[in-house]
């Protein structure tokens, strides 16, 4: 097992993520993904250099059976249950040596619920959600939001979390890195919808949408979804709304997360006005034909949709 590190999930993210830490650690690799093209487009993205080895695992088992550390970055909580605690899943397979880092934005509930199984096994388990996008991804400037049982776990899990990202904080115990995410995406669907909202009003009125996007910017309007992420296309570049909103955050994603969050703020009594018309937004946008697997922002393309202008 030496130093290997394992990867499930090479999707819009782990793949990303998952070059970040291949490059920079130059540990082994040892990849799964049920998705099996994305692994070959990985291995032939690092043929070009000679770094360590990369091996294709055939189960979840098989990565915890050939690294020590395995992080996770699968879509939703049935996925993460399944890679975890599934027939073949990773529970089966640790032991001391393993700490198991899951990156996917899930319910608290089953974050601590994998957890409690994988350290019930003598395994340590952390979950670690992230914020910044396919941008931060990229770049390894992404947030880290940890939910560790120990400071010991936290510890040992920075320097891998760092090599992929720019913030890594300890939330506190398990599934609060949860909680911290589904916090932060909740604003940001809100936040998104706003400048949307905003921009499609900008140029309605007349008015240029990157002079609108630059006064924002530059005024107390100012977002991550007006400065980095700006839902209209061609204002800024590499990011979806300029690539027909394809890569990113898919809308039926940010449906999910808004439902967490919803389910969250009904179990705590919490008010959430505009978090509850956000989710009820991306649950229309995402039932609507062509837009499930778009990227989140492409809720400003939907304000127009079936208008002429
Ligand atoms: P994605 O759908 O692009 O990628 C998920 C990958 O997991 C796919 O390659 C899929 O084949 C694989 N997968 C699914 N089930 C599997 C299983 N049982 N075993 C092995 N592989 C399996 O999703 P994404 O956009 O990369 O997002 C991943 C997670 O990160 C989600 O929880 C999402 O909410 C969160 N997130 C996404 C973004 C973003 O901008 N895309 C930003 C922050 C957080």
């Amino acid at each position: 097992r030496n130093n290997a590190i394992g990867f499930i999930g090479l999707g819009q993210m782990g793949f990303k993520m998952a070059n970040n830490l291949y490059r920079k650690s130059g540990a082994p690799f040892v990849l799964y993904d049920l998705n099996a093209p994305v692994i070959d487009k990985f291995i032939e993205l690092q043929q070009t250099s000679s770094l360590a080895e990369i091996r294709i695992a055939k189960t979840p088992k098989e990565v915890a059976q050939a690294a020590s550390v395995v992080i996770t970055m699968l879509p939703n909580s049935p996925h993460v249950e399944e890679v975890y605690l599934g027939e073949e899943g990773l529970v089966h397979a640790v032991d001391k040596d393993n700490l198991l880092i899951d990156s996917s934005t899930i319910d608290q509930s089953v974050a601590k619920s994998v957890a409690e199984a994988i350290i019930a096994k003598g395994a340590r388990a952390i979950d670690a959600p992230v914020s910044g996008g396919i941008v931060g991804a990229e770049a390894a400037t992404l947030t880290f939001m940890v939910g560790a049982p120990t400071t010991e776990d936290f510890d040992r899990a920075q320097p891998i979390l760092s090599q992929m990202g720019k913030n890594i904080i300890h939330c506190g115990k398990s599934g609060s890195g949860q909680t911290a995410k589904i916090c932060n995406n909740m604003l940001l669907a809100i936040s998104m919808i706003g400048v949307s909202e905003t921009m499609n009003l900008g140029r309605k009125l007349g008015m240029d949408p990157k002079l609108l996007a630059n006064i924002l910017n530059s005024s107390t309007g100012r977002c991550w979804s007006s400065d980095t992420y700006n839902p209209v296309p061609g204002i800024l570049p590499n990011v979806p709304s300029s690539n027909d909103y394809k890569g990113g955050f898919a809308t039926k994603l940010m449906a999910k997360d808004l439902r967490l969050a919803v389910n969250a703020a009904n179990d705590t009594q919490s008010t959430i006005l505009l978090g509850t018309v956000a989710q009820q937004l991306y649950n229309q946008l995402s039932e609507t034909p062509g837009f499930k697997d778009k990227d989140f922002s492409s809720i400003y393309q939907w304000l127009n949709l079936n208008k002429d202008d």
